[in-house]
């Protein structure tokens, strides 16, 4: 059997007729870089999360550097990002001119509070928590340690569409949230796209402007901004899919209960956390072993694809190396153990129960049929 670690061409198989009448509407439009249908997807991914503001931007990367440019933050301050994540988030931190200061993570691989705290000096001017994997970092302390240092709060939901903390999206609770829709994440369109979510309407309205050149009118430029819109045809995507995406996430969420009860035990296998109070978005079903590539190699060998995210901790990066004394012994230390296994909206019972046989077949564990 064949399972791969992400199928987006079934998933376009199960929404075919409702996309295709949308492109060819799209291009009949003559409507191609924001517009209504722009418009629309931004009113209802806010109503989604329930948040009063949403700016379509060109991508997740572009969302973090408009969300930390239009906060206004003062120049050369240090944004404490954690040292678990893709690059995009430390990147947009440099981008605007802001200085990158890495914290550690816990074992539900998001923001350890703790290690924040610790990371706050003088300079600091904000705070991104990631909700890596699809899991949301601990925003009651995080936000509670923020307002206490006068920080601001830029939360990464670009793996964690929908995911929710005390029964509040992802993405409400900071100053604003930046989301990706790169095809890969759990509420992806056919290209890039992202966007900027926020309660706040003076900081969205900067957004919007800084991402549109500055622009208050159409010959009138306030400032200078750049260029970051989302396009028409990836809108009309992402309402098609944003309808979807709750079964999605729901069917994302089985898969991981599956390996759950097939995996745990298993080995030196250390399962993702049930973190209580937060609701979980899985974009990825990360485990821990020490037997990391070897597991790797024998899953690979009986068909399964899988993952590592990421095999590096951000400030070992070629990019970071030798600047950064951060003290991120679980970043550092987890980074050669980490295993992410299939899973998506796609994957059926049967491919979950292959892989889990294959996983135990590993440790010499009795398959799980017939438990
Ligand atoms: C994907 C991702 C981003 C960047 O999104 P793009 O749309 O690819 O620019 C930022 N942060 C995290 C955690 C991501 O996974």
């Amino acid at each position: 059997m064949i399972v791969p670690f992400l199928d987006l061409v079934s998933q376009f198989h199960e929404i075919r007729d409702e996309v295709m009448p949308q492109l060819v509407e799209a291009l009949e439009s003559g409507d191609f870089v924001r517009g209504k249908s722009v418009e629309a997807f931004e009113a209802d991914f806010a109503q989604y999360l329930d948040a009063t503001d949403c700016v379509g931007v060109g991508n997740g990367t572009d969302a973090l550097e408009l969300a930390l440019r239009a906060l206004n933050l003062p120049e050369g301050g240090e944004v404490v990002v954690p040292a678990n994540s893709f690059i995009a988030t430390s990147e947009a931190v440099s981008n605007v001119g802001l200085r990158v200061r890495f914290c550690d993570v816990d074992e539900s691989y998001t923001m350890d509070p703790r290690s924040l705290l610790s990371n706050i000096q003088a300079q600091s001017v904000a705070v991104i928590p990631v909700h890596l994997y699809g899991q949301p970092a601990d925003m009651p302390t995080i936000m509670e340690i923020a307002q206490r240092a006068g920080l601001k709060v830029v939360e990464d939901c670009a793996q964690a569409h929908g995911a929710s903390v005390d029964g509040k999206k992802v993405g409400t609770i900071g100053n604003a949230g930046t989301f990706s829709f790169y095809p890969g994440k759990n509420l992806g369109a056919y290209g890039d796209g992202g966007a900027v979510v926020t309660n706040d309407p003076g900081l969205s309205e900067r957004v919007r402007r800084l991402g549109n050149h500055g622009r208050s009118s159409k010959f009138d430029h306030e400032f200078e901004g750049r260029n970051s819109r989302l396009d028409a045809i990836q809108a009309r995507i992402l309402r098609i899919k944003l309808r979807h995406l709750d079964t999605w996430t729901d069917r994302r969420n089985r898969v991981a209960e599956l390996y759950r009860r097939g995996l745990d035990g298993v080995g030196d296998l250390a399962l993702p956390p049930t973190v209580p109070g937060t609701s979980h978005a899985f974009h990825l079903f990360v485990v821990r072993t020490r037997s990391r590539d070897a597991l790797r190699e024998h899953l690979s060998a009986r068909g399964v694809a899988s993952g590592i995210h990421y095999p590096v901790a951000l400030p070992e990066l070629q990019a970071y190396r030798g600047r950064h004394n951060e003290a991120v012994p679980n970043s550092r230390g987890w980074a050669e153990q980490l295993l992410s296994l299939p899973i998506g909206d796609q994957l059926t019972d049967e491919q979950v129960t292959y892989v889990v046989d294959g996983v135990r077949a590993f440790y010499a564990v009795p398959s799980s049929r017939g438990d």
